[in-house]
């Protein structure tokens, strides 16, 4: 960062220099951290450790191509959305397209949230729920999880009706527990929702939900209050490309696109998720191999001494150590970098490992012996 002194040069007569001020409301937020550390491991963000197959390169550049790029792209994403209702079984008109699922949320924000409103966040979970709420000017409520991280679908239901959030968060499988909400809780808090006399919207976000033995998605109706977000980020293994996507109602999805920039979506974008839904087959087989790896991680841990692990449905591992500060500090000289959230509030001592390729994940389970036992 350049200090304000640094910014008066010479030949600058502007007198002191004390630059813009950020809003009030923003003064005490803090930033995406992730430290992103060169190892040779690297099990810390939850990306695919597969990237996807050749052909999808070949044809995507293909179409890339042949793109008039001269001119604006499709404000509509028609092609891209009808391929993806094609996919998922759901007509285009309910599928909104936008750069990394992040952006599907921050523009459900800036149209659900936003100054006066709140949204109900249910922690621990994805902290860019309640980040990006802040962003957007919206109120955050936070109701609690228990202790093993599991959600009392009975204490979720009366904050929906006692504290009337705008926008309710849940996140199945959950980040970074791993954990599958239950198709019931989800159900219970869209028809509070529903029933109450203020409206507002649930909006399930399933980035992991591939790897999960269930989706919300076939609940999504016109004139339902549930929104189902997904990412082309985890189980596409396209983090790069920033593409996301949620599943609305029709009403919903209009709102969205009067709000989000005009051409937000490039036309690489929009043809890389388009040409991604013609290799079904290679992200089928993506899949079942790292559930099968998670399966045999999570035993492992398991079956290890002095460590907690917790049940995923997603493609990484949250577990806890006695000392888990140190033990991700033994895991990072051993060269495995893995998410630290030692010190977070309710996760102490808690650390959440990404599964990777075999290799990759035999590291891990070698080093994390290795740091246990010194
Ligand atoms: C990784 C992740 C996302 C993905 O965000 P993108 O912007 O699509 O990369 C969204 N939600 C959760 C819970 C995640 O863990």
């Amino acid at each position: 960062m350049r200090s304000p002194s640094a910014c008066a040069g010479p030949g600058n007569d502007f007198g002191a220099v004390t630059g813009p001020k950020r809003r009030e409301d923003l003064s005490d937020l803090e930033g995406y951290h992730s430290p992103q550390v060169d190892v040779a491991v690297r099990l810390n963000t939850n990306e695919s450790p597969y990237p996807p197959p050749p052909e999808f390169f070949e044809a995507w550049t293909a179409e890339v191509s042949r793109a008039d790029a001269h001119r604006y792209p499709d404000r509509a994403a028609r092609q891209l959305r009808s391929a993806l209702g094609e996919f998922l079984g759901v007509p285009a008109q309910r599928v909104f397209c936008a750069n990394g699922s992040n952006e599907v949320l921050q523009t459900l924000l800036l149209t659900y949230g936003g100054p006066g409103r709140t949204a109900l966040v249910f922690e621990p979970s994805y902290v860019l729920h309640a980040h990006i709420a802040r962003i957007t000017g919206t109120g955050v409520v936070t109701g609690e999880r228990r202790p093993d991280f599991t959600l009392d679908p009975d204490s979720a239901v009366r904050m929906v009706e006692d504290q009337e959030p705008d926008v309710v968060f849940l996140t199945t499988p959950n980040n970074p527990t791993g954990m599958v909400e239950p198709r019931e809780t989800v159900e219970a808090i869209v028809e509070r929702i529903a029933a109450r006399a203020k409206p507002g919207l649930l909006i399930v976000d399933e980035a992991y939900a591939e790897f999960s033995p269930w989706s919300a998605i076939d609940m999504v109706a016109d004139g339902v209050p549930l929104v189902v977000a997904r990412t082309y980020s985890k189980v596409w293994s396209m983090a790069a490309f920033r593409l996301g996507f949620c599943v609305a109602p029709e009403s919903i999805v209009e709102e969205l696109e009067m709000v989000v920039l005009p051409y937000h979506l490039s036309v690489p974008t929009q043809l890389a998720g388009t040409v991604a839904l013609r290799f079904t087959g290679d992200m089928d087989v993506r899949v079942t191999s790292i559930m099968t790896e998670r399966d045999r991680v999570g035993a492992a841990l398991a079956a290890l001494d002095g460590v907690e692990a917790f049940p995923s449905g997603a493609n990484f591992i949250l577990f806890r150590t006695a000392g888990g500060q140190t033990t991700w500090e033994g895991l990072l000289e051993a060269g495995v970098l893995v998410r630290n959230f030692a010190r977070w509030p309710r996760l102490d001592d808690c650390l959440r490992v990404t599964i990777g390729r075999p290799e990759e994940n035999d590291a891990f389970l070698a080093a994390l012996k290795e740091v246990l036992a010194s």
